[in-house]
C-alpha cells in the first residue's frame, strides 16, 4: 500500500494543499493519507483543513492540540501563544468539525505499522526527540514500524536487528530510504504546517510498505498567505513569524 504520511497540518490551509498538489505532480498515486494528528492550533483555518482531509481517503490520530481544542487537555500546559490559538479555534469550529476531533483514536495499528501523534509510551505528549527517547519507545511498540509526529522534524530512528543499537538520522529533502527487514524504526514525517527544522516548506513522506520504502519530500508554499489570515485573525506575531523561520 502506497501511503502519503502527514502530520501537524495545525490548521495551514496553504501548505496542506501545497502538499496535496506536490504528491500529485511527483505522481506518487497514493491509496490513503495517514495523518498523525494536530490537524488543528496554530494556523487560521481549522475547518477547512479538516473538511479537506476528510474528502480523503484516510485515518487520523489525536494529537495534544485536537484534544486541547475538545477540552482533553488543561490549557494551562500550553504556550501561552498556544492556549490563545486553541480558544480561537474552539470559538471557530463548526460542532460537526469538533465531532471529528472527539472522534479521533490515540493509537492506530495497520500490519506491521503502529501510529501515533507523540511517542508509543505517550501517544498524546511525549516528545521522541533523541536517540535515548527513542531507544526506550521501542520498548513500547511491537511492531517493527513506528510513525510520529509532534515535534515538527522529520527524523528516523533504527534500532538495529544485529547491534540493538538505536541512532538516528535526519530525513533530509527527497531522501528515499529502503528498510531492512530485521530493524525496527520510529519514523517522523516531519509537520506539514508548521516545520520547525529551519527549512520552511511543508513536510510530508510517502511510504509504500509492499516495497519498504519511505520517502521524504518538502512542498512550497504561500506563506505569506497564512501569515495574512493569521494577522488578520489577531493572532500572536510569534507564531506568525516563525512560519517563514521553519522554527
Ligand atoms: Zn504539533
Amino acid at each position: 500500500m502506497r501511503c502519503l504520511v502527514i502530520s501537524d497540518i495545525h490548521a495551514n490551509l496553504a501548505a496542506f494543499e501545497a502538499v496535496l498538489h506536490d504528491a500529485k505532480v511527483r505522481q506518487l498515486n497514493y491509496e490513503i493519507v495517514w495523518c498523525l494528528g494536530d490537524v488543528v492550533g496554530y494556523g487560521p483555518d481549522p475547518n477547512e483543513c479538516i473538511e479537506l482531509l476528510c474528502t480523503l481517503p484516510h485515518v487520523c490520530l489525536a494529537g495534544n492540540h485536537d484534544w486541547a481544542v475538545i477540552g482533553k487537555l488543561d490549557l494551562h500546559t500550553f504556550h501561552e501563544s498556544a492556549a490563545t490559538i486553541v480558544r480561537w479555534t474552539q470559538d471557530t469550529l463548526a460542532p460537526h468539525n469538533m465531532n471529528y476531533l472527539r472522534a479521533r483514536p490515540e493509537r492506530l495499528e495497520h500490519g506491521d505499522f503502529s501510529l501515533v501523534h507523540a511517542s508509543p509510551r505517550e501517544p498524546i505528549w511525549e516528545y521522541v526527540t533523541d536517540v535515548n527517547v527513542a531507544e526506550e519507545n521501542f520498548g513500547f511498540v511491537e511492531t517493527s514500524y513506528c510513525l510520529v509526529g509532534h515535534t515538527h522534524v522529520p527524523i528516523l530512528f533504527v534500532k538495529d536487528g544485529r547491534t540493538q543499537n538505536v541512532h538516528a538520522a535526519f530525513a533530509s529533502t527527497h531522501v528515499q530510504l529502503t528498510f531492512k527487514k530485521d530493524s525496527r524504526y520510529i519514523v517522523n514525517p516531519g509537520s506539514v504546517g508548521q516545520p520547525r527544522d529551519g527549512d520552511p516548506r511543508a513536510a510530508y513522506a510517502l511510504l509504500d510498505t509492499a516495497a519498504g520504502t519511505w520517502t521524504q519530500h518538502r512542498a512550497e508554499y504561500a506563506i505569506h498567505h497564512t501569515q495574512q489570515k493569521m494577522r488578520a485573525a489577531g493572532m500572536p506575531a510569534r507564531l506568525i513569524d516563525r512560519l517563514e523561520y521553519g522554527r
